[in-house]
């Protein structure tokens, strides 16, 4: 349970005005309780016909607190007895229905209030959990997101937070409600008969402790189960993105066997932790009514001996009290389950929120260079795994304004290099500066801000051209942004489309052509107007014709800037200041076009292949 009260603390604080309301209202409605059951205690008498005694009027002024309970009580039985005297026995009790009818509408009426108090703490919290969540998927680095984890981190994003939702949240309510309404009749129990109550205490804790021991393995089950459900969500997500290979492998039954097994085993784990679940009503039941049975024997022998202070209409209004604390009781004992059921998940939610994000701000950053065009790689050396390195002492300057280019063969590590500038991933040895400050100094968004990305595959999101084009970019007019698609070979089929700008371009923006995605992500470039520009790979996607286009909108986007160009067609980087071939992680040569072709080395090699395929 400490667990529990310290997800309280975490997540309660904002909300401790709808938790103190829900607090006062669940005592009213505690009190409320005794009160509409003690009106049955004079109907109780009438019908047992033992009303002997002549009740005094006593007023109240003048007597001391420890009286006032009795004093009340013999209050309303003279105010019932004069009733009766003037009414008769029958309207009388007509008119304690009415009285029991109008408290229980006052208790019932408190206990909605309750929850009605609750209900936004439950919502809301769970709202912060699922934005704390969001904000941390993307703070952290791209690093964290290896393809299996994305549909374990939808699980946990979607899964797990609903099972918060349902286990702990929903169990709050009982868990304020329920103790306060077992403390306030406890405590009438104890004004009623101390010698009863005594014995019910003993016996309640052995009943709690049974129930203890399997909530504790339920725990563990569904821990097992939601790790389960991440694996199913995985494959989705996997089979999702890759349907048209799927098809086009006829590998349907192979995957759909894959799938099939595992939601299997999370049909075996979720048995086992329902049935564990499942045993928690009939376990409470048994024990409250084993409880129940035991005091009533105790509690009917001590009137049968006429050695405890009370009657039997008292042992009654007893009973209907002890009872109300038997139904908390066994709502309490299934919260708990619950929230176990919970507190697994949320251990897998936390797993994200106190995920440590390596690529951070440094706690003194530095101001932008004035000139920030330069960009210097110095003896770099970084590796996915810090022990397999695959950029290896990479010295690389590129001076304003001018074109690099990096070639190579495919896996020898150009992507790496470039991911390496926008800090994506922090590199493990030597140093990359932009105006000779080292990239690890500015802060994250400055750094960013600087560049621009054109990627093989143009990432576009399921929106609007305009606000595809607009999206690293705060206030563009729309003049700006149809400047933009000019120069980026965008405007024309923009214009052509149902809604010009405003035309949604589907998922992914699978409504367009390879060539119209990448103008796009082009015209998004251009728009947001960074002295850096990295273009990996931009147009190898490409057939010649859209490549020309294409070509086209980045040698206008890559004018007066500092370019990090990758390219795979060697064609379209001759005009580069400097080409450098990467080989194996290392730049192992570097020059101009001539310059390489005179070396007659891995250059050469890759431009006699290139010519030989085309
Ligand atoms: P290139 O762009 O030159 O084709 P990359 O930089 O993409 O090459 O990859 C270089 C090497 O790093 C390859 O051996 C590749 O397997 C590995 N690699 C690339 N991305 C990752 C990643 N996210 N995690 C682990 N290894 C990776
Ligand atoms: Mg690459």
């Amino acid at each position: 349970m400490g667990e529990f009260f310290q997800v309280l603390k975490r997540f309660v604080p904002p909300y401790k005005k709808y938790l103190a309301l829900n607090i006062i209202f669940n005592f009213l409605a505690a009190f409320l309780t005794l009160f509409s059951f003690a009106v049955v205690m004079p109907i109780l008498e009438m019908l047992f016909g033992i009303r002997e005694k002549g009740y005094e009027y006593i007023p109240l002024g003048g007597i001391k607190i420890g009286e006032l309970a009795d004093v009340i009580v013999n209050n309303f039985y003279y105010v019932t007895q004069i009733a009766i005297d003037s009414w008769g026995p029958s309207w009388t009790l007509g008119a304690l229905g009415l009285l029991l009818i109008f408290m229980t509408a006052l208790k019932t009426g408190t206990t909605y209030l309750a929850s009605y108090f609750i209900i936004p703490l439950r919502s809301g919290v769970v709202r912060d959990i699922r934005d704390a969540v969001y904000d941390k998927i993307v703070s952290l680095p791209i690093g964290f997101f290896t393809s299996e984890r994305k549909g374990d981190v939808m699980a946990r994003m979607s899964g797990d937070v609903a099972e918060i939702e349902n286990s702990i949240m929903s169990s709050l309510d009982m868990m304020f409600k329920n103790p306060v309404m077992i403390v306030v009749c406890l405590i009438m129990m104890v004004f009623i008969s101390w010698q009863l109550t005594l014995f019910v205490l003993v016996l309640l804790p052995i009943a709690g402790i049974a129930m203890g021991r399997i909530g504790k393995s339920l725990k563990r089950k569904s821990l097992e189960g939601q790790q389960q459900w991440g694996r199913i969500m995985s494959y989705i997500e996997e089979t999702l993105g890759g349907l048209r290979i799927i098809k086009a492998f006829n590998a349907e039954a192979k995957v759909e066997h894959r799938f099939h097994e595992a939601t299997q085993l999370f049909y075996k784990l979720s048995n086992r932790v329902m049935r564990r679940q499942a045993l928690a009503h009939p376990m409470s039941e048994f024990l409250g009514t084993v409880t129940i049975a035991i005091v009533l024997w105790f509690g009917g022998s001590l009137i049968l001996h006429h050695n405890s202070g009370i009657d039997a209409p008292m042992f009654i209004y007893y009973m209907i009290i002890f009872y109300s604390i038997i139904n908390p009781a066994k709502d309490l004992s299934k919260a708990m389950y619950s929230i176990q059921k919970g507190l697994a998940s949320l251990e897998r939610v936390d797993k994200i929120l106190s995920a440590r994000n390596p690529i951070a701000d440094p706690p003194h950053p530095k101001p932008l260079p004035a000139d920030c065009g330069e960009v210097r790689y110095e003896n770099v050396t970084f590796g996915y795994d810090p022990e397999v390195p695959v950029v290896k002492h990479a010295d690389l300057v590129i001076r304003p304004g001018d074109t690099v280019a990096l070639v190579g063969q495919s896996g020898s590590g150009k992507s790496t290099l470039a991911d390496l500038l926008p800090r994506f991933y922090d590199v493990n040895g030597g140093s990359i500066k932009i105006g000779g400050v080292d990239i690890r100094d500015l802060k994250v968004h400055d750094l960013r801000s600087l560049m621009g990305n054109v990627n093989q595959e143009a990432i576009l999101f399921n929106d609007t051209f305009y606000n595809n084009i607009t999206f690293g970019v705060k206030n563009a007019t729309m003049e700006q942004v149809i400047e933009a698609a000019k120069v980026a070979n965008a405007h024309e089929f923009i214009m052509a489309s149902e809604y010009g700008y405003d035309t949604n371009i589907g998922d992914r923006g699978c409504k367009l052509s390879g060539g119209q995605r990448q103008r796009i992500s082009i015209a998004r470039a251009i728009l947001k107007n960074p002295p850096i520009l990295i273009l990996d790979e931009a147009t190898s996607a490409l057939d010649s014709e859209s490549e020309y286009l294409v070509q086209q909108a980045l040698d206008r986007l890559m004018k007066d800037r500092t370019t990090l160009v990758i390219a795979h067609r060697l064609s379209t980087i001759k005009n580069a200041t400097q080409i450098c071939v990467m080989n194996e992680g290392e730049i192992v040569e570097r020059g101009t076009h001539e310059e390489l072709m005179a070396l007659n080395g891995f250059y050469t090699r890759l431009v006699e292949m290139q010519n030989v395929n085309s």
